[in-house]
């Protein structure tokens, strides 16, 4: 079973229904991860079928893919009746490789609370050469297809590259997990790092008086305030451009960039 499968489900006549694209123009997927990626997928590829590739992923032919250590398969819809499969093959990593990496980057609590925040950290990349592995491909890709194309790297693979792109710009697990770091093995890292149990576990431990039992109660409140009266002093800065380019927003769509800037300085 895979360990990501993302499916773009079926629509009111039962039939299924294409993962869609934001990106509706130009290169798709906007973060500098994605885009490590894309470069490498995009090397020794025709362009012309890297151009209907990227066209076929917009029209959402894509209906679902799915990743496991080592491949990311998707299901490429080219008819009714015909379905293709492109796979890009991926150099798994050793789980011992990851722990050894995270005892070492969890040192580091800004890579970890990036990755929580599902946005790749630099240091991981940096971290893993000096294992001798990569974290991107160098391309061209390792791929392959059911179709009877006379290309290496078909339009089903560039379609299905495309919207890997797009996905990873929210989701870098999509690539970690083809690495072999699942999200459940990061979180199990993360919990043998920390000394807690299943953190599930820990939720249900937890009494938690039910809303019903406390309506009345629930805005009163319970004592007097502290007397002291908190300040603090914020220093206006321009958010968006601190924090980088938010990759759910069309990169070619200015206006709603310059409206958020001026809302969130
Ligand atoms: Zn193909």
């Amino acid at each position: 079973m895979a360990d990501i499968l993302i499916d773009g489900g079926t629509n009111e006549y039962g039939f299924h229904r294409g993962l869609e694209i934001k990106s509706r123009r130009g290169d798709i997927g906007q973060t500098w991860w994605s885009t490590e990626f894309r470069n490498a997928m995009e090397k020794e590829v025709d362009p012309q079928e890297l151009e209907i590739g990227r066209r076929s992923a917009r029209k959402s032919l894509i209906n679902s893919f799915s990743v496991v250590p080592g491949e990311i398969e998707g299901v490429f819809n080219e008819s009714r009746d015909i379905k293709f499969h492109p796979k890009i093959h991926i150099d798994s990593i050793e789980m011992d490789i990851w722990q050894e990496l995270f005892n070492k980057l969890l040192k580091e609590s800004y890579a970890v609370s990036l990755l929580l925040a599902n946005r790749m950290p630099e240091t991981l990349a940096k971290n893993l050469e000096e294992y001798g592995s990569q974290l991107f491909p160098e391309g061209p890709l390792n791929c392959s297809c059911d179709c009877d194309s006379e290309h290496k790297i078909c339009r089903h693979v560039m379609a299905l590259g495309c919207i890997i792109c797009e996905t990873l710009d929210s989701n870098p697990f999509v690539l970690l997990n083809a690495k072999g770091l699942s999200q459940d093995n990061f979180n199990k890292i993360l919990e043998t790092a920390w000394g807690q149990d299943e953190w599930q576990n820990v939720a249900q431990d937890e009494s938690i008086t039910p809303l019903e039992a406390h309506v009345e109660s629930f805005y009163k409140q319970l004592g007097e305030l502290d007397d002291h009266i908190y300040s603090a002093t914020y220093k206006n800065i321009e958010v968006l451009k601190s924090l980088g380019y938010p990759p759910f927003i069309p990169s070619e769509d200015r206006k709603i960039q310059t409206n958020l800037g001026q809302l969130y300085k």
